[in-house]
């Protein structure tokens, strides 16, 4: 079985989230919380290379160690959790129980997937697990899915680049309707940006916006929570579009920008391709 876990999010050390997974994690391994001092939710894969990074002990009354609370992202507690405080790094890193879904193209912005990413990137098996609602009040069903999941991660292991994103559906353990291995949808926001006016009668913005469900996929990360599924989706960190590859070459990009006498063009040009008179 796995020696040492990582449990981090993008919710915050104290969010009952992840309280409740480390909680759920304590007899896989030994269970090290390492996480923002604050919500990072929405703040994808950034690293802090500007600033110090600073990490507290806090002691939290559900959970028998204490926990670490860094000034950084979800990113940043996964790199220093490798390289820095667990002594030997973690044999898997699990991130959550985000309150809110992420589903299809919110993986692009969630730190929570990020966090599973980053330990990906390591070659490390990681699993990103999140409920989809943001009002939850029971998180033992989600908690018992990551236990699960963890436990067959630990036994199995994943490819190394590959993370498992999960979203449990927000309803009584008695009403999932099953689990369902899912491809990425997409997610549309519309009215996403709202423009107000603050009491000085500037205008602000504020990025918001609903989800417009669009008919999801079949097969999908969103039809099976929709379907009120649990949704296990692999993800692999190669982006490549590897069915556009050939049409690519095709557009002759070598005889395009590789001949050095266009420069000579170039240079000519006001940089719009439009030749000076
Ligand atoms: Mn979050």
């Amino acid at each position: 079985m796995v020696k040492q876990i990582l449990v981090t999010n993008d919710d915050g050390f104290w969010a009952a989230g992840i309280v409740a997974l480390a909680a759920a994690l304590q007899d896989l391994g030994e269970v090290y919380v390492i996480a923002p001092d604050r919500e990072r939710s929405a703040c994808s894969h950034s690293v802090t290379v500007h600033e110090p990074l600073r990490v507290r002990e806090v002691r939290l009354p559900d959970l028998p160690r204490p926990v670490l609370a860094v000034n950084g992202t979800p990113a940043d507690c996964v790199k220093l959790a490798i390289d820095a405080i667990i002594p030997g790094g973690p044999e898997l890193v699990v991130s959550g129980i985000n309150l809110g879904a992420n589903l299809g193209t919110d993986i692009f912005y969630s730190g929570t997937v990020a966090a599973s990413l980053e330990g990906a990137f390591a070659g490390i098996p990681s699993v990103a697990i999140s409920v989809t609602s943001e009002e939850v009040h029971d998180l033992s069903y989600a908690a018992f899915c990551a236990r699960k999941l963890a436990g067959l991660v630990a036994v199995r292991g994943l490819p190394p680049g590959i993370a498992l994103n999960v979203n449990v559906p927000n309803v009584p353990p008695e009403e999932v309707k099953g689990i369902e291995v899912t491809n990425l949808s997409w997610r549309r926001y519309i009215d996403a940006v709202h423009q107000r006016s603050d009491p000085r009668n500037r205008v602000y913005y504020w990025l918001a916006g609903k989800v417009t469900e669009v008919e999801p996929r079949p097969g999908s990360d969103l039809a099976a929570v929709l379907d009120g599924k649990i949704s296990v989706t692999p993800l692999q960190l190669d982006l490549t579009a590897t069915s556009f590859l050939p049409e690519l070459k095709s557009w002759g990009l070598r005889e395009e920008l590789a001949d050095p006498r266009q420069l000579s063009q170039i240079a000519a040009s006001d940089g719009t391709g439009n030749q000076k008179g």
